[in-house]
């Protein structure tokens, strides 16, 4: 079984990660969204309160298993016994950023890192300008997916 774990803070998830998410399923069996903690990010949500809604989102689809972790992302991986890691691209700042993390992480623990772009209509779409909006009071249903809404 080919199961793979899409790491990220999601704070909060986006359409865009949904998507992600979506068509990965049509590349492995089974994915392990990891809810984890940035350092580098201020957070917005707390971290049971994200994990929470990823899980509505998916509650239909028995191949998606939502977990919070707290450790490398290498050894999630291996606790979840997938040897791959999902990950989105946006941008050539996106693509530096993964290059750096995979390479990281093939060396580490020997994972394999399978990037995704973006569809381009979702390229614009980020955490943070969710957060911004949200923070402003303003809609944001157009950036998160149906069952947040
Ligand atoms: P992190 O804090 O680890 O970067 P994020 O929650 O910001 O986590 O993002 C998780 C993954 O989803 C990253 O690989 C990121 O590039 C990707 N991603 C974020 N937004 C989009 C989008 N709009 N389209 C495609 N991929 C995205």
């Amino acid at each position: 079984m080919k199961t793979a774990i899409f790491p990220g803070s999601f704070d909060p998830f986006t359409i865009g990660h949904y998507d992600i998410v979506k068509r990965g399923l049509g590349l492995f069996d089974k994915i392990v969204i990891g809810v984890g903690r940035n350092i580098q990010k201020k957070e917005m949500f707390p971290i049971r309160e994200r994990e929470e809604a990823i899980r509505k989102i998916f509650k239909d689809e028995k191949r998606v298993e939502v977990r919070i972790y707290d450790c490398l992302t290498v050894d999630f991986a291996k606790e979840v016994g997938a040897a791959f890691i999902l990950r989105g691209v946006r941008c050539m700042q996106d693509f530096e950023y993964e290059r750096n993390m995979a390479e990281a992480n093939k060396a580490l623990g020997g994972i394999e890192t399978i990037l995704l772009y973006t569809r381009p209509e979702y390229a614009h779409i980020s955490s943070t300008m969710v957060r911004d909006l949200y923070s402003y009071n303003k809609d944001v249903s157009a950036f998160v997916p149906n069952k947040l809404k």
